[in-house]
């Protein structure tokens, strides 16, 4: 196979690519379920278009579907990482997290990478410690959510719920592709997934940030915030901390005021850097009267960072803070970290 990825094409794109090889209108919609809603990686198997034409595909155009190189699932068996070979050879991780399986309505989260590598340069995350890095296309994020959505699947999942764009990769420095996939995703006929169901996570890129406002997508967003202090965030988050946090937080607020959605700011714990109760104070003071939610992460450990958790109590104890000045507090629990799937653990594996 060779030539454009169909993947990657949107319902229009499609229609026009048919038009332009002299097919019938329908074949484009036939197409368009077969690739975006069923994740078909061959065209052989979709037996309801002619064989012509299913040759006429092979020969000339793509499927991207990313191999699967190595699979691990945590002892908890509630978090699988995947390391997947992109066609031309680059590597990328993506996790899908399994919940509440006794419950009826059960819960799959997919968190998909955005970019192979980062360019971010934040001084706790293993995404940055490889120099090298390139945007994915709409069709290999799309294709991460369809892989997970089989393997969810023969895990007895009804498939994929929800996605997080929170893998590798700053996905508001890759927006075009992003918000192409995220457009394949939700459509009624691919997989229909609720844009209120997708979260996008970003270390604060300020103009990206306003420019998704305006889409009047019900997108959920996630700020990796890190810092309440210019300088220490500027330390932490050298790539992202161009951006002021008065600016930072100005965009929030107007992403809250176009899109409806309650902005979520992450805030990792790292040992002796931001866990101190003054941080706490800080962090309070930055965001009273915000109405962001708070999401603490207790730090996954990065060695050669020098990346630590801080003990349990500390953790305990700037959640309590934070609570007694009113913010709303959540403790996010750690999965997956016996797989390093966990947050910022993510990097380009050789197998
Ligand atoms: N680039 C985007 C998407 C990545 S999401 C972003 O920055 O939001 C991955 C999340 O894990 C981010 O919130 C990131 O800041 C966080 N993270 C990175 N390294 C971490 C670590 N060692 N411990 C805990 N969280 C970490």
């Amino acid at each position: 196979m060779s030539g454009i990825d169909l993947r990657g094409l949107n319902k229009s794109e499609l229609a026009e690519y048919i038009k332009s090889i002299g097919e019938p209108a329908y074949r484009a919609k036939q197409l368009f379920r077969h690739i975006q809603k069923h994740g078909a990686d061959d065209f052989q198997s979709m037996s309801d278009l002619p064989e012509s034409l299913r040759s006429y595909l092979s020969e000339n155009t793509s499927l991207v579907m990313p191999k699967i190189i190595d699979q691990q699932t945590s002892a908890a068996e509630d978090t699988v990482k995947l390391l997947l070979e992109l066609a031309d050879g680059e590597r990328i991780e993506m996790v899908l997290m399994l919940y509440e399986r006794w419950q009826a309505h059960n819960r799959a989260t997919c968190c998909v990478s955005s970019q192979s590598g980062c360019a971010m340069n934040c001084r706790f995350c293993a995404t940055a410690l490889h120099e090298h890095f390139r945007n994915l296309t709409a069709g290999e994020i799309v294709a991460q959510v369809q892989i997970a959505d089989k393997l969810a699947y023969d895990m007895g999942f009804a498939g994929i719920t929800n996605i997080v764009y929170m893998g590798m990769g700053e996905p508001l420095a890759n927006l075009d592709a992003v918000k192409k996939s995220l457009e394949l995703l939700n459509d009624e006929d691919g997989m229909n997934i609720g844009m209120r169901r997708i979260t996008i996570s970003t270390c604060g890129i300020v103009p990206k940030i306003r420019e998704m406002a305006l889409w009047g997508y019900q997108i959920g967003l996630a700020v990796s915030l890190h810092a309440a202090d210019q300088q220490l965030r500027q330390k932490l988050m050298p790539g992202a901390a161009h951006y002021s946090l008065d600016e930072l937080l100005d965009a929030c607020k107007y992403y809250r005021e176009k899109s409806g959605r309650r902005v979520t700011a992450e805030y990792a714990l790292f040992a002796g850097i931001n866990d101190q109760p003054s941080d706490a104070a800080k962090l309070a003071n930055l965001l009273t009267e915000s109405d962001i939610l708070v999401n603490i992460i207790p730090a996954n450990p990065l060695p050669e960072a020098g990346i630590q958790p801080p003990e349990e109590a500390v953790i305990n104890n700037f959640c309590h803070l934070l609570e007694e000045k009113g913010l709303n507090v959540q403790l996010r629990r750690k999965r997956g970290a016996d797989i390093q799937a966990a947050c910022g653990q993510l990097r380009r594996r050789q197998a």
